[in-house]
């Protein structure tokens, strides 16, 4: 059996970040870039006011007081979206607006509170200094500086920086398609009353759910009875269109698991189980040349072996950089038992506790307790040859 970094990482050896495709800025939130990015043009790519208020030359108000103002000519109004033409003579001021282009000429900006305007003419209440509330062109961004590297992720902020210099279209990894099939001859739908013995499809929303978080785009599939052909049938069309399929349940040793022998007929099993509990059958193969992980169908095994292989997938065709979660250090607020042999997977809430953070499990563990995923915020490594763990670990 294979322990978890192990087969996280054979399974990560058969990915790659999918071909690049190109995308408008706007639609581009969430994508991974291709490609360095380097800036066109400077940014800003004038000098502007930061300021509104009056464009000067620093010269003509120096020493200019309250008491003894500078008095300057009035010349002209510059807003934002529009340049005044020609110098900035000495002795003149031109009324100016946030954002809009500093007058060549003038070497300061005076902010309207420091300053009274008597008919064409403007008093100058304080000196300014020179460059004063003027944004310099380039002082944000010079021309040719890179400003996302390949294998960044698109948030808001990059998006904008993006937009502000023009790069649109821009090379991105697409998101991979992930077919998320369910089985179970048990399953019926969220909204339907279940009959005797049979159960609402959880599973479904779930992984659907996780791949949508992990940047994927999920493909739904009806749940798949627990026979044969059905399970053939299923994976064979999920693999025409999918860059990976997932599967739920039907991967154990029970009469009616058939998820091993489908994939088996139409691709090929590298390994299937995993030293972890919960989720210890991962199926982890290929359908028709199709990347295929088949989980086990416990409502919390998906969610663990969710994190610990497909999410990790997804992202590396995704063109991420980092493909697991952060790891940090927290301290254990109550005594957990398990049998060794097997990493566990405990789920915990974590709350501040000075520098640090406190771990608590979040109840009974067992891969059926679905409330133990409720308000979960990571998992806790509880090792393979431990049968406790002390509070305060
Ligand atoms: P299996 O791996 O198919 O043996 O399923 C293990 C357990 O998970 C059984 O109790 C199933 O009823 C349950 N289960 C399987 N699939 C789902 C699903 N889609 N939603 C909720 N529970 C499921
Ligand atoms: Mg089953």
């Amino acid at each position: 059996m294979l322990e978890v970094q192990e087969a996280r990482l054979r399974i990560l050896g058969g990915f790659s970040p999918l071909p690049p495709e190109e995308l408008r800025v706007a639609e581009a939130l969430g994508f991974v870039v291709a490609e360095d990015l380097a800036a066109p043009h400077p940014l800003p790519r004038f000098d502007n006011s930061a300021m509104d208020g009056y464009a000067v030359r620093a010269a003509d108000a120096a020493g200019a007081t309250e008491a003894d103002p500078a008095r300057l000519r009035l010349v002209g109004e510059v807003a934002a979206g529009s340049a005044m033409e020609g110098e900035l003579a000495p002795g003149t001021a031109v009324r100016i607006m946030t954002g809009a282009p500093v007058p060549p000429g003038a070497d300061a900006v005076v902010p309207v509170e420091v300053t009274r305007e008597i008919d064409d003419q403007v008093e100058i209440l304080q000196a300014p200094s020179p460059r004063a509330h003027i944004r310099d062109a380039g002082s944000d961004i010079g021309a040719g500086d890179m400003v996302v590297e390949a294998g960044t992720e698109l948030g808001p902020g990059e998006l904008a920086l993006l937009a502000s210099l023009g790069l649109s279209p821009l090379r991105v990894h697409p998101r991979p398609k992930v077919a998320v099939i369910v089985t179970g001859a048990e399953l019926v739908t969220p909204e339907a009353e279940p009959g005797p013995g049979q159960i609402r499809d959880s599973n479904s929303l779930a992984l659907r759910s996780l791949v949508l978080e992990a940047g994927g785009e999920p493909l739904t599939f009806d749940a798949v009875a627990d026979d044969l052909a059905s399970t053939e049938e299923t994976l064979k069309r999920a693999a025409q269109d999918a860059d990976l399929i997932v599967s739920s349940g039907g991967v154990s040793v029970g009469r009616y698991d058939f998820v091993k022998e489908a994939v088996e007929r139409l691709g090929s099993i590298d390994f299937w189980r995993v030293a972890m509990q919960p989720g210890k059958p991962v199926v982890s193969g290929e359908v028709a040349g199709t990347p295929f992980l088949g989980l086990p169908g416990n409502p919390v095994s998906i969610h663990v072996g969710f994190e610990q292989f497909v999410r990790p997938a997804i992202r590396r065709m995704r063109g991420c950089r980092d493909l697991v979660r952060p790891v940090i250090d927290a301290t254990l607020s109550e005594t957990i038992t398990k049998r060794a042999g097997r990493l566990h997977f405990v789920r915990v809430r974590l709350t501040r506790e000075g520098d640090g953070f406190r771990a608590t499990p979040t109840g009974a563990q067992g891969s059926h307790v679905q409330s133990s995923l409720v308000g979960c915020d990571g998992v806790a490594r509880f090792p393979k040859d431990l049968e406790q763990m002390e509070a305060g670990t």
